[in-house]
């Protein structure tokens, strides 16, 4: 019967019969259960990052559109909420039984819009699936608590009941890294907790979320209760963050980006997770063959484009040439090209403009000292990985977020300098640590000022299913299969009084 149901939908509906005269697909936007045009007609052009190609046309929505989809969202409160429970659990796992029938159009896509290697939006599309079940397992605990309150002498032949309600409106706002994962990781716990939602993806990326959009509408989510707006952050992500009627913002992207709609928005919900500088600490007692090789991975994988992603390495210095050699031997397994060719592990980054970033950094680096042992150079958005060492701290690779495939070794003599230098940062997301001593891994990881601490292990979010999120500038709240759910709710207290009834306890003062 599911698949029936599933093989139904074509998601080539979506741009049917809309193409422009140079036959590039023009995407509609969902506002209220409808595919639209922007009030005004513009669109914004989708280039690919493989070769810079126009591969469609999205809606660029204006402060008009992103007004309708947050009034459609309010109108749909009543209609997500009521559903029961049980029902939304199957409506959301229809969803995702849709999505996995669909894997191959979400794969292609990102591939095309991300330059995602194919391994990687594989990975990405299981990822949003196995998040989405284990929700439905989590949302189960939604259940709230009885307090009685004889406990206390002011709340005497009382109860309480503590419930979790739905916020109301939540503006879901995501970057351009994980064009899927980080939408279900928004979405699918506001649904299930009862909230309607406008999702506004990232401009470099955004045919993903308009995919995923039709999928939630085909799987039953009520008209106006998933919203997909396309269209620049400055206009269409300013009107919905500052609308009224918008109870909650949950927004991942850049540190900047973050503090900028914090200071627009004044009292409202927000659960930002922001940029990272995570660090990789290698003791001298370290296994440092498998330092090397999560190090490489931690840096490389997705060309360095991970919140999570290890941008500096503090290794000490008595083993650092012995380390770095093994960096060298593993470096090679990193192949750059077309992400299309499954021979290829990365790909290029998300545009010209970050690559030339990138550059800036590694250049910048070199002029200050550091040494360049691999890569260093890119052409368009193609980067090599790179290593560079002695790095020096001053260098602004050792400070800004790279979000670029570069090792980045600096030489401590201490564990405790390495500390130290890794709390300077205004970052505070993930950092890893590389010891056989189970007295320095719980050391380092008590006095990092991390969100996250891995032991042997380059940090990874992955499905979530362990909380993570940012401290310092990395951002507010926590995300998680549980902890999303959580943080999409609030809590209203209910208190009975017993008393006019002759029920509940009495006060009585003993007598000694
Ligand atoms: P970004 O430039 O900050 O954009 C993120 C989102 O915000 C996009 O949808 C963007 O729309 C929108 N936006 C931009 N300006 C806005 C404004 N004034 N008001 C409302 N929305 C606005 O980030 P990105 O380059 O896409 O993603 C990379 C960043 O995300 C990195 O810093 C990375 O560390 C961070 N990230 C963090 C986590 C985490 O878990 N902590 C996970 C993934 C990524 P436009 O695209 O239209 O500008």
């Amino acid at each position: 019967m599911m698949q029936k149901e599933v093989s139904n939908l074509k998601l080539s509906d979506l741009f049917a019969g809309c193409h422009n005269r140079q036959r590039v697909p023009v995407f509609k936007m969902l506002i209220g259960g409808k595919w639209v045009e922007s009030e005004n007609g513009r669109t914004l052009d989708i280039d690919s990052p493989i070769d810079d190609s126009i591969i469609g046309k999205v809606q660029a929505a204006t402060k008009a559109d992103a007004g309708a989809a947050v009034e459609a969202a309010y109108g749909a409160r009543k209609a997500i909420r009521d559903i029961p429970a049980i029902d939304r659990i199957d409506m959301l796992n229809k969803a995702r039984h849709i999505l996995d029938a669909h894997r191959d159009d979400f794969v292609k896509t990102m591939v095309l819009e991300a330059g995602k290697p194919i391994h990687m939006a594989e990975g990405e599309v299981r990822a949003s699936g196995n998040r989405i079940k284990m929700t439905m397992e989590e949302a189960r605990k939604i259940f709230g608590e009885y307090i009685p309150g004889d406990w206390s002498e002011d709340t005497m032949a009382k109860f309480a009941l503590v419930i979790h309600e739905p916020l109301g409106v939540i503006a879901c706002i995501s970057p351009f890294n994980y064009p899927l994962f980080s939408i279900v990781a928004k979405v699918v716990p506001a649904l299930v907790a009862g909230n309607p939602v406008i999702v506004k993806a990232a401009s470099d990326d955004p045919l993903v979320s308009l995919l995923l959009g039709r999928v939630l509408q085909e799987a039953g989510v009520p008209d106006g209760a998933i919203n997909v707006i396309t269209g620049s952050g400055k206009e269409a992500g300013e009107a919905l963050v500052t609308h009224d009627r918008v109870a909650m913002i949950t927004l991942t992207g850049s540190t900047e980006v973050g503090m900028r709609v914090a200071k627009l928005v004044g009292m409202k919900k927000m659960h930002l997770e922001l940029g990272g500088k995570g660090a990789a600490i290698v003791a001298a007692d370290a296994d440092l063959t498998l330092a090397a090789k999560k190090v490489l991975e931690g840096s490389l994988k997705y060309s360095g484009q991970r919140c999570d992603a290890i941008s500096r390495v503090f290794v000490e210095a008595r083993v650092a040439d012995r380390f770095v050699g093994l960096l060298l031997k593993e470096y090679d397994s990193w192949k750059l090209g077309d992400p299309r060719d499954e021979h290829y592990n990365m790909g290029p980054l998300i545009n010209p403009r970050a690559s030339e970033r990138v550059q800036r950094l590694v250049d910048d680096a070199t002029s200050k000292g550091a040494r360049l042992l691999k890569g260093g150079k890119h052409r368009k958005s193609y980067f090599e990985p790179t290593v560079l060492d002695f790095v020096p701290p001053e260098a602004e690779i050792a400070i800004e977020e790279t979000f670029g495939p570069v090792v980045t070794v600096m030489r401590v003599k201490s564990l405790q300098e390495a500390i130290e230098l890794t709390n300077a940062s205004r970052y505070g997301l993930d950092s890893c640590v590389f010891t056989n001593n189970f007295y320095t891994a719980w050391k380092v990881a008590k006095a990092l000022e991390e969100g996250s601490v891995s032991v042997n292990d380059a940090p990874a979010h992955g499905v979530g299913y362990f909380p993570f999120g940012g401290n310092k500038d990395s951002g507010l709240g926590r995300e998680g299969v549980g902890y999303s759910v959580d943080e999409m709710t609030k809590i209203k207290t209910i208190q009975f009084n017993l008393a006019p009834a002759g029920l509940g306890k009495t006060h009585q003062t003993l007598k000694m």
